[in-house]
């Protein structure tokens, strides 16, 4: 077999979607399946939809993801006169043809034919213009397109790579146009043009290109060239079943950054939206990814895009990741989050092994750790446990904060605090709850937290002492 080559292509006109990227990575995951080539082209041509930064995001996007791309990038509006000399190779073979119809005709006839019901079509008026005709419309300078003449009846057949056969009706299909006015090229002819120019051997697209693929695959035996292979990718949808879009939710890759997922998530969850292995494997790193990935299983119906399940992943891919590295990674979103001491890397890692289990993505991690960067709210009915008073929980919280006291740092260690605490506990009535529930709140000021041994372990002798004063006081003024 020849190489295997596919591409990503999509059109600059906003931030780079969470669809383009399931997109990116099948086409991705194909080539190196098969040692092949992944190619990235920027479909630019349609200049009013164009938004700055776009590429860039694209890029940028890709990268994060680990997805990196053979070649320098192809761009299209750089490549105008192979999109020309294309069209003008179909005119002589007269498969095309120069329309000189203005916008106002052609609002016209769309008018009548709604009006009549009817599908609403390009009338064929242009077809069949004399050459002198057409030489006088240029020479006058009227702005033209060039249109494909297709066949008018018949089908186009083909077999897609994840729908089987897909049959098209041609009486369905418009006179496309090839070359717009402004002298680029429409996304058929460019996307045609290139695939063959760059040797795609695969095109793996989302489902919204299907009713284009018939136009392309007429436009490939219009110039003599053999068609790749098409693969339409299924829809993602919301949970109600409506296609994902961004009225709906975040469908920006950049949103998932900024909340703080890690590409190796946002990477496996949007590999199980539309393809399944066949097992029950869910956790995919992208070498194992690249060893299972097959076209022959990608779903044909619609992927749901399930919120839930990407924090699964995310919580997973955050517990795989070392203590050192989270610490890296969590910075940046503490600092954010107005949490300023944070250059204590050893007490840094102290605080977040801690979360590490808990943790479902890193935008949550400064609300969850911030006690221990300054001292918790206290709110002082949530301090005694179940049926205890606030004044037992006050004067409970006196008395471990003087036995500790006791004690020297040396002796804050996890296992030192639950040796000596469950003395404590022992001879206060042999209870866990009414000790350690309100030892707890007083040190982190959460209705969850980790235990408060552990969180006294971190924060040391005196800020223990500290905080489990300060709560007792509270309760004191209160009364
Ligand atoms: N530019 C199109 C897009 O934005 C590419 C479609 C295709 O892959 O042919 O998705």
């Amino acid at each position: 077999m020849s190489e295997i080559r596919t591409r990503f292509a999509p059109s600059p006109t906003g931030k780079l979607h969470i669809g383009g990227l399931r997109t990116a990575l099948y086409n991705w995951l194909y080539a190196k399946n098969h040692g092949g080539k992944f190619l990235l082209r920027i479909e630019d041509t349609d200049r009013t939809r164009l938004v700055e930064g776009a590429v860039q995001n694209i890029i940028d996007n890709l990268r994060w993801a680990g997805l990196s791309y053979d070649n320098e990038p192809v761009i299209q509006s750089q490549r105008q006169d192979l999109y020309r000399q294309a069209a003008e190779e179909l005119v002589n073979k007269k498969l095309a043809y120069r329309c000189f119809c203005t916008p106002q005709r052609l609002e016209q006839l769309r008018q009548i034919q709604q009006a009549k019901k009817l599908p609403t079509h390009y009338d064929g008026h242009c077809r069949n213009l004399s050459a002198p005709e057409v030489a006088a419309g240029l020479a006058d300078q009227r702005p033209s397109v060039i249109r494909f003449a297709l066949p008018q009846h018949g089908t186009v057949t083909f077999t897609d790579q994840v729908r089987g056969e897909v049959r098209f009706n041609l009486a369905t299909l418009d006179d496309q146009i090839l070359m717009k006015s402004d002298g680029f090229p429409t996304y058929h002819l460019a996307s045609v043009v290139d695939d063959h120019d760059m040797k795609i051997s695969h095109v793996i697209r989302g489902e919204e290109w299907l009713p284009s693929t018939p136009k392309h695959i007429l436009l490939y035996q219009a110039f003599g060239w053999t068609a790749p292979h098409f693969a339409h990718l299924p829809l993602l949808l919301n949970p109600d079943r409506s296609k994902l879009s961004k009225r709906t939710g975040d469908v920006a890759v950049d949103e998932y950054r900024t909340a703080g997922y890690l590409p190796e998530a946002v990477v496996n969850f949007i590999l199980l939206m539309g393809w399944n292995p066949g097992t029950d494997q869910e956790l995919f790193r992208l070498p194992e990814m690249v060893q299972q990935f097959s076209l022959e299983h990608i779903n044909k119906s619609g992927a749901v895009f399930n919120r839930d399940k990407l924090d699964w992943f995310n919580g997973q891919y955050l517990r795989q990741k070392s203590v050192d590295e989270l610490v890296t990674l969590a910075r940046p979103y503490l600092l954010s989050a107005g949490i300023k001491n944070v250059d204590d890397t050893a007490y840094l890692q102290q605080v977040i092994a801690l979360e590490q289990k808990r943790i479902g993505k890193l935008s949550d991690l400064p609300g969850l750790i911030e006690y221990f960067f300054s001292p918790p709210k206290i709110d002082v009915s949530a301090l005694p446990w179940r049926k205890q008073k606030p004044s037992e929980a006050a004067q409970i919280l006196r008395e471990i904060s003087q036995f500790l006291g006791n004690f020297t740092q040396k002796d804050f260690t996890i296992q030192d605090l639950e040796t000596n605490m469950k003395a404590f506990v022992r001879d206060h009535g042999g209870a866990n709850g009414p000790v350690l529930w309100p030892m707890r709140y007083a040190l982190s000021g959460r209705p969850a937290s980790p235990g408060p041994l552990e969180i006294a372990a971190v924060l040391g002798r005196q800020e223990t002492c500290r905080r489990l004063e300060r709560a007792a006081s509270l309760v004191i003024d209160q009364s």
